[in-house]
């Protein structure tokens, strides 16, 4: 079987000559195999394109996309947006008293899953013939899932007759429909009383009073999470729920809906690439696997841990399917190797900064960073740590302590020698609207652009595939991966990334590490890098910086510690316990007041035994 995708946003039939159609061999014989559409776009017929691929080859926007796909999924096809637009093969199976997690590259279908099961999107079941008839009838939905969990599940949302509540993806569209403050929003929308728990729970007390509009991204996505878990409903769809989190703010909000939704024998779906949060929360997974914008395949359901593990290994056993070439291996002792031989690369002196008379105030101890390392740092939104890299990088001076920071180059032979320290920084918040191509925008920040760059950044990051795209077009993830990749391409002795994992989904993040390990290793460099998603942290860092205080009030560093030290420190904090997964050694939490738990709790051992 062979489906044609045209990616219709790169498609740009007024700036070429009809390259698919000009050279295709079997137009060339007279079939009508690729024709010009409605809109001027090019239209692919499935059953006539022998595969040849020439099209792929000579659209100058590579806008096409002819996949071979296994005869199996015949007839499989759930839902197609459009002639030769995407296609998802398979549904996620919603369970009463369970949370369903899926777990899937961006562009793969999961929000369309979402979408369908909550009644927003009727499927089509693949037939887009017929424009008007565009939409399968719900009788021929039915039919196709007769005798399974979903028939029954179909058949009540046709009817009206299932109550569902829906957590969009996109959190920052919801300022421009609700106009009013948060508990205003909140009252009108709670069915089930539970809503002053979960504000409770969440740490949403202070936030009450303020304007939607006003609100911060992480404070948006809290309350967007509240406002769908107090609906009256049956079944409960979160897309995604970490966002804009901290981890602390991560951990509550997966305990809230287990305690809230999950005892009260709910169906839950959620969509999630934070791989911990998702571990904690979910009873089973679907895999999604395809190709981004093409097609995707919803696997069966697995049991959470295995669903994992497999896709980090890579392959997906059930289906025969291998989905990346490489395992992400976690071991249980951080990449060290070349620690010994490490030397202190910066110093710096004890500071504390004040913001205004009584404003926010980080103290930080005295503390040295290592040549070529790469130091995680931990700690809650509004605690610091950017304030922290800005006082490195001499953008603001501390209130009490020394300006400038030098640099110690013992290890590049002789005396140590001071020298400046230059620092690259990726803020947390990018921007997108700046209207230039991906590429010209890289090659903006050098003067000359190095071969260097492409292998050790900008390949890895997978920004040559998108270097033609236009930066106002990016998605979040692209957009991310854009902000790192002109962050490594500055010369700099520290890179600084302030939340690199934010929008990316899984396959993003494996790259992420990958380039950031290679790159400082290779360079010499160090990099400091604040995250909040577990797995990327324990995977990226050689050692961890660890933040306390009290969000907006004051900050603290505690120190930079060896892994497990400062992860034991900060998990304390956080008041839960990891283990490592016996196959894979990937950490999970420790369900909360379990033997472990206690045990480990009992130990001060947070991060494993
Ligand atoms: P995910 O949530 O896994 O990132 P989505 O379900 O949002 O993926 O999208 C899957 C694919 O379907 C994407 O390639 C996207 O471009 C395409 N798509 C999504 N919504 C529409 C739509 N309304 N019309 C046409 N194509 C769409
Ligand atoms: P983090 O990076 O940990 O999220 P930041 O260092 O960005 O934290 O900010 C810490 C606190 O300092 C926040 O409450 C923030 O609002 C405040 N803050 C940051 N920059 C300024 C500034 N230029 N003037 C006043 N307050 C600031
Ligand atoms: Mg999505």
């Amino acid at each position: 079987m062979r489906i044609a995708i045209l990616k219709r946003n790169k498609c740009q039939p007024r700036k070429c000559e009809y390259e698919c159609i000009k050279y295709c061999p079997m137009v060339q014989t007279g079939a009508e195999t690729v024709v010009q559409g409605g809109d001027g776009k090019p239209v692919i017929s499935e059953e006539l394109c022998e595969g040849c691929g020439i099209c792929i080859k000579k659209c100058p926007f590579t806008a096409i996309s002819i996949i071979g796909l296994p005869e199996e999924l015949k007839g499989e096809e759930t839902h197609r947006y459009g002639e030769n637009g995407f296609v998802l093969y398979g549904m996620p199976i919603p369970k009463a008293g369970k949370i369903t997690g899926m777990i899937g590259e961006n562009g793969i279908g999961k929000s369309t899953a979402i979408k369908i099961l909550s009644g927003l999107q009727v499927p089509n079941m693949g037939k887009v013939e017929v424009e008007a008839e565009a939409k399968a009838s719900w009788d021929e939905i039915i039919k196709k899932y007769a005798g399974s969990t979903l028939q029954n599940y179909f058949d009540k949302l046709s009817k009206g007759k299932i109550k569902v509540a829906y957590k969009p993806q996109y959190v920052d569209a919801i300022p421009e429909f609700f106009d009013g403050k948060v508990y205003e929003l909140l009252e009108s929308t709670d069915e089930t009383g539970v809503s002053k728990q979960l504000v409770r729970a969440f740490e949403l007390e202070e936030a009450m009073q303020n304007d939607i509009k006003e609100l911060s991204g992480g404070e948006l996505q809290r309350v967007a999470v509240i406002g769908s878990m107090i609906r009256d409903a049956d079944f409960y769809f979160f897309d995604e729920i970490t966002p804009y989190l901290d981890i602390y703010q991560r951990v509550k909000v997966a305990k809230g809906i287990k305690d809230v939704l999950k005892d009260k024998a709910k169906a839950v779906v959620v969509v999630e690439h934070d791989l911990a949060i998702l571990d904690m929360l979910a009873d089973y997974v679907h895999q999604l696997y395809g190709e981004p914008g093409g097609y995707g395949v919803v696997t069966m359901p697995k049991s959470t841990n295995r669903g994992i593990n497999e896709y980090l290994s890579g392959f997906l056993q059930a289906e025969n399917v291998r989905i990346r070439d490489k395992p992400i291996e976690f071991s249980a002792h951080p990449p060290r190797e070349k620690r010994e031989e490490r030397s202190v690369f910066i110093e710096y002196d004890g500071f504390e900064k004040k913001y205004g008379g009584d404003g926010f105030v980080l103290e930080a101890k005295p503390g040295s960073i290592e040549e070529g390392e790469v130091l995680g740092i931990v700690g809650k939104n509004a605690i610091g740590k950017s304030t922290f890299v800005k006082v490195l990088a001499g953008e603001t001076e501390p209130t009490i302590g020394k300006k400038a920071l030098t640099g110690l180059a013992g290890s590049w032979g002789g005396a140590p020698q001071s020298f400046d320290i230059s620092v690259s920084y990726k803020p947390q918040y990018i921007k997108g609207e700046l209207d230039m191509k991906v590429k010209d925008f890289i090659y903006s920040l050098k003067e000359e652009s190095s071969e260097a760059d492409v292998i050790d950044v900008l390949h890895p990051l997978g920004i040559s595939e998108i270097e033609e795209k236009n930066i106002k077009e990016l998605s979040g993830g692209e957009l991310q991966s854009v902000a790192i990749a002109a962050c490594l391409c500055h010369d700099a002795s520290l890179y600084m990334l302030d939340e690199p994992s934010a929008h990316l989904d899984v396959e993003q993040k494996v790259r992420l590490i990958k380039t950031v390990r290679r790159y400082a290793e290779r360079r010499g460099v160090s990099m400091l890098i604040v995250d909040h998603d577990i797995y990327l942290i324990d995977l990226l860092s050689d050692r961890l910086m660890v933040f306390d205080g009290e969000p907006g009030v004051r900050g603290e560093i505690k120190g930079c510690f060896e892994m497990r030290e400062g992860m034991d420190l900060f998990l304390k904090d956080l008041s839960v316990t990891f283990r490592r997964d016996e196959s894979s050694l990937r950490p999970r939490i420790n369900k909360i007041g379990s033997a472990k738990d206690r045990e480990q709790k009992e130990k001060g051992k947070y991060y494993y035994l």
